[in-house]
């Protein structure tokens, strides 16, 4: 089954104003050679800016977290609604930063997918195992467990709006990245499992995170499940993050 990569750039907390307008500029400048979907993924406070550089040129616009709730007295709270009014089209679920920074646990990670899509927000869904869990041969039990807890009772038109990203803990920020075997057979597993569910899981993308690179793209993306990438250090810097994308065919 043919699914179109995704390359998107998790800016996470980095960048000034300046800088992430330079950056979007940049991104947008090499978009004549893209040949998957390509997707930024600004701070909150940029999400406007971007959206303005990247206005009709196909570019996707992302954001990090969104509320569980609707609207109201909730200060510092951005919520879903909210996003997608102001043009954001995907946002990232538990990404393993959330889980360990902010204690967000699946009760909490089940409302934010549920309030994403009651507004149309398209979620990418993250997991991942950590180092002790890898090294115990744990992995597939742990990531089931996630899948299990956040996915599982949610309905097939649902699952057709959502992205996986495969992240495993080790690999982010720490310059290890799975090695192609290693992510190959966790995505295979992971759509075999969602599949099981909801056969639509056969067309889902499910992409890999953790220390992509120019130099360790190429073999990632020549794995039959990967279906893209969520990078996080290497869309900080065009050159590196265009690199990516130009090997996503
Ligand atoms: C991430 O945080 O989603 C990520 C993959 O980061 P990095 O590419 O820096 O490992």
């Amino acid at each position: 089954m043919k699914r179109k990569k995704l390359v998107a750039g998790n800016w996470k907390m980095n960048l000034e104003i300046n800088e992430a307008i330079h950056l979007a500029n940049d991104i947008k400048a090499a978009r004549g050679s893209f040949n998957c979907d390509v997707l930024l993924i600004p701070s909150f406070l940029f999400i406007a800016d971007v959206k303005h550089i990247v206005y009709a040129t196909g570019i996707h616009l992302g954001a990090q977290n969104c509320s569980i709730y609707e609207n109201g007295a909730y200060t510092g709270e951005v919520s879903a609604k909210q996003l997608k009014g102001a043009g954001v089209e995907y946002i990232i679920i538990g990404h393993s930063e959330r889980r360990e920074h902010f204690g967000e646990n699946h009760n909490v990670l089940r409302q934010k997918l549920e309030i994403a899509l009651k507004y149309g927000l398209k979620p990418i869904f993250c997991c991942g195992e950590p180092l002790d869990v890898r090294e115990a041969g744990k992995q597939k039990e742990y990531v089931l467990k996630q899948l299990q807890e956040s996915l599982f009772g949610l309905t097939a038109k649902d699952f057709a709006n959502i992205t996986i990203a495969y992240e495993p803990i080790w690999a982010i920020g720490t310059g290890l990245n799975a090695t192609p075997e290693q992510a190959q057979e966790m995505h295979a597993f992971i759509r075999k499992e969602l599949a099981d569910k909801h056969p639509i899981a056969l067309q889902m993308r499910i992409i890999y995170g953790g220390s992509c690179n120019p130099a360790n793209i190429n073999e990632l993306f020549g794995c039959p499940d990967v279906d893209g990438s969520l990078v996080g250090g290497s869309s900080l810097r065009s050159k590196d993050f265009i690199a990516i994308t130009a090997a996503a065919k």
